[in-house]
């Protein structure tokens, strides 16, 4: 795939930028950071990283990031959220911090450190089968969880207990957990994926 297809960003006010940009690197992307809005134009999709989702709405609105990233989103920029990414993709947050905002464009509900600090951070395989086999190595992370998912929304994966932690909705695909720290590349195959089928 490499080269013939367009550069591709990660959102890169907040969080781990590096990590997300070594993965689609080594899947033979362009990939390059994304700060000001002359950068988000010369990508054809981005990823948005874990990190402290209220911090990335400060510093998006900041930065004159936030109108433009929602802009391309609704003309159908493919996104990958992680996390973080997972709650500025969601259309409302539930636990945010006051006047927190989300981008939106992603047709659910997400809860906000779903998992309290007794249980902040876990690892567990998760199957997905739209991703085949072996089962996902998924770490969590003072995750969210997705609480209401609309129609149009595909639900790709969830804990034992029934949590829904991973989803996709046309070009926007969002997981609750860090595949870029698990050696987990299947979810930015398919954002690249996205990205060449609308290239
Ligand atoms: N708890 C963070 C938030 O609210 C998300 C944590 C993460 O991205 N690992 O944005």
């Amino acid at each position: 795939m490499a080269g013939r297809q367009p550069p591709v960003g990660v959102f890169a006010l907040q969080g781990d930028v590096r990590e997300h940009l070594a993965v689609l690197t080594s899947l033979g992307a362009d990939a390059r950071p994304v700060r000001r809005p002359e950068e988000l134009d010369e990508v054809a999709g981005i990823v948005i990283p874990g990190g402290e989702s209220s911090v990335m709405d400060k510093l998006s609105r900041l930065f004159g990031l936030r109108e433009p990233l929602r802009q391309r989103i609704a003309a159908g920029m493919p996104v990958y959220g992680t996390c973080a990414g997972l709650i500025m993709l969601a259309e409302s947050v539930r636990d945010g911090i006051a006047g927190q905002h989300t981008l939106g464009g992603l047709d659910i509900v997400a809860r906000r450190n779903a998992f309290g600090t007794q249980s902040d951070s876990f690892e567990t395989e998760l199957s997905i089968p739209e991703l085949g086999e072996p089962p996902v190595h998924a770490v969590f992370i003072r995750a969210p969880v997705v609480e209401e998912v609309g129609s149009d929304v595909t639900v790709l994966a969830r804990l034992p207990g029934g949590d829904i932690v991973a989803v996709e909705q046309g070009a926007l695909l969002a997981t609750a957990f860090h595949p870029e720290i698990a050696h987990e590349d299947r979810f930015h195959r398919r954002f690249l994926a996205h990205v060449a089928a609308l290239a």
